[in-house]
């Protein structure tokens, strides 16, 4: 079997993986070995007897920075060198993340993600380790856990042999620049409301010509910005 994806989080919380990843698609994958999960504890690397890993802001203001010497030190324990993975430090400032960048990620040999808390980290680690800011999204998260499971699942299910027919992927919501057009399932009547007609005709044409029209107007109503 080829080498597993292999995602690497650093944070101060690492009990909160697999947490959701362990279940349904990821979680089977993961129990195949088709990726792989190594947790890094920041506090291990902290200062002093209170393994201290913040401080008060340069220049005043309110909350706490995580030191970039902290930092550092836990990805060099944590990664061996010459690691060719991309290093992405989750922070709303970050790229927004999209579905392109998702599968180019996918595509390679895994990630190292490095987890934000309190107002973010010292700006000087991110050029002196090599970081890629990403955000998942214009809201701000009280950490970035949440935001590193956002970025290994949305990676993990697009693997070889993660989803069920590998086919499902290609036609999704953004891998066209579409959203997906409405699906329907049994029964054929719900509470007075039926399945388009065209749905079940058997006529694959005038299905995949209803389907792409169904997508073209949702996302000019939603999202005109993708279009
Ligand atoms: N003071 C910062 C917010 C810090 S939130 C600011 O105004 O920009 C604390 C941590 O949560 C961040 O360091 C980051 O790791 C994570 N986080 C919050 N929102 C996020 C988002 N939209 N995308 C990715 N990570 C996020």
């Amino acid at each position: 079997m080829s080498e597993p994806w292999r995602a690497t989080v650093l944070s101060l919380y690492p009990e909160m993986f697999p947490g959701p990843l362990a279940a349904s698609l990821c979680g089977d994958a993961l129990g195949r070995g088709v990726w792989s999960l190594e947790l890094a504890g920041i506090r291990d690397h902290g200062i002093g007897r209170h393994r201290a890993v913040d401080d008060t802001p340069a220049g005043g203001g309110p909350g706490m920075v995580m030191r970039a010497d902290v930092l550092a030190a836990a990805l060099d324990a944590g990664l061996a060198a010459g690691d060719p993975r991309p290093r992405l430090l989750m922070s709303p400032r970050g790229r927004p993340l999209k579905q392109a960048h998702v599968r180019m990620l996918a595509e390679g040999p895994g990630l190292v993600l490095v987890c934000g808390r309190f107002e973010g980290v010292d700006e000087r680690v991110i050029p002196a380790r090599n970081l890629e800011e990403v955000s998942v999204g214009d809201y701000v998260l009280s950490g970035g856990e949440i935001a590193a499971l956002v970025v290994i699942d949305a990676c993990v299910r697009l693997l070889p042999g993660v989803m069920g027919k590998e086919l499902s992927g290609a036609q999704e919501s953004f891998e066209e620049g579409l959203l997906e057009y409405p699906q329907y399932t049994r029964p054929r009547e719900w509470e007075g409301r039926s399945i388009p007609e065209v749905l079940l005709s058997g006529d694959h044409a005038r299905i995949a010509s209803w389907r792409r029209a169904q997508a073209e107007r949702i996302t000019r109503e939603r999202r005109p910005d993708l279009t």
